[in-house]
């Protein structure tokens, strides 16, 4: 069998928040998102880049990348797609979000054509998707309150901490929910015995882990800290790719794989495979993007021990649909083949 492109084109979205976003790095109101659809005899597949300026891209940048993708991708058998998506990968450094578009795309284009979903030619059972948790932004009390309550379908809640009022936000939340805690600190916490008082005292409060507690490159630090605490610390800034989880071992329990930030799909199952190899918990996570991104992510999660894939649900136009849904807090994939959704306009 061959699969070859006969169409490349684009689509660029703004997605609109349904609350403003705060985290400790600032605040965004739009996320922009660039999609690439591959299409042979008319069917096609979709792949989102959801760019992220912490990682100097957006989707100018994610577009210049697709340009020069656009040759390789047509002189390609899609299903040889290993050897494609090395060779996309070669063609510049960075870019993860883009590449992550274009190993989307060409993977639900291949499912589609075989006309299974996703997660079956990968040779994933859907079954056994797990929990994802709902990220609480963060924000005024009284909006964290009115965050909580919208999140009431969620077992478990994700919290933005890592500023002054840390104590303030998590003994407030404690009124409200009793419910399981995950915690970002998105390196935060400066000072490494700072960091060991805030997770003792988080364990307290029935925080279950905590993500990326110092900054990237305080690596030594966070073996102190990994030292001096018990709650299961999963590294997020600290780890893009495949490379970066030998160096990162060591300060963590885990690492957080996000198709945006590592290249797709088939990088983040050789992730997955060697964080398995170190004994490392596996979370995936995501950026703010579209139910697109979202249901790729969710294909590859019954390999994973916790998800965080709730970005999608933090907007209010997004520009797909029939893709993951979420029941009680736990993942649900569909039958549909590829990854499984379908744009809203048609
Ligand atoms: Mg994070």
């Amino acid at each position: 069998m061959i699969i070859f492109a006969d169409k490349i084109s684009y689509k660029k979205y703004s997605l609109k928040f349904k609350h403003e976003w705060r985290i400790s790095r600032g605040s965004l109101e739009q996320k922009k998102i660039i999609v690439i659809e591959i299409s042979s005899d008319k069917i096609t597949g979709y792949g989102e880049s959801a760019p992220s300026s912490h990682y100097n891209e957006n989707v100018d940048t994610s577009l210049n990348f697709f340009k020069k993708a656009e040759s390789i991708i047509f002189e390609s058998n899609l299903l040889n797609y290993r050897e494609l998506i090395d060779r996309v990968s070669n063609i510049a450094p960075g870019e993860f979000s883009a590449k992550a578009a274009i190993d989307m795309a060409i993977l639900d284009l291949i499912s589609k054509k075989l006309q299974i979903p996703l997660y079956s030619f990968l040779g994933i059972n859907k079954k056994n998707t797990p929990l994802t948790s709902f990220s609480i932004g963060i924000d005024s009390l009284d909006m964290i309150e009115k965050k909580i309550k919208e999140a009431e379908k969620f077992p478990i809640l994700k919290i933005k901490v890592g500023h002054a009022e840390d104590e303030k936000m998590i003994k407030f939340i404690r009124k409200i929910t009793d419910k399981p805690l995950y915690v970002d600190a998105n390196e935060g916490w400066i000072n490494p015995d700072i960091a060991i008082n805030k997770i003792n005292w988080l364990q307290k409060m029935g925080v279950l882990l905590v993500e990326q507690p110092m900054p990237a490159n305080l690596i030594d630090e966070m073996i102190y800290v990994k030292e001096k605490t018990t709650l299961p610390l999963i590294a997020d800034e600290n780890i893009t790719t495949t490379a970066d989880i030998f160096k990162a071992k060591d300060g963590f329990h885990g690492i957080n794989i996000k198709l945006m930030k590592c290249g797709g799909i088939t990088e983040a199952i050789k992730m997955i495979t060697i964080a398995k190899f170190f004994n490392l918990r596996t979370m995936i996570g995501c950026m703010i993007e579209s139910s697109l991104a979202i249901s790729a992510a969710a294909q590859i999660s019954p390999l994973i021990d916790y998800a965080d894939l709730d970005g999608n649900l933090l907007i209010s136009n997004d520009p797909y649909k029939n893709g993951v849904k979420v029941t009680d807090g736990k993942l649900i994939l569909s039958d549909n083949i590829g990854i499984g959704v379908n744009e809203k306009s048609t």
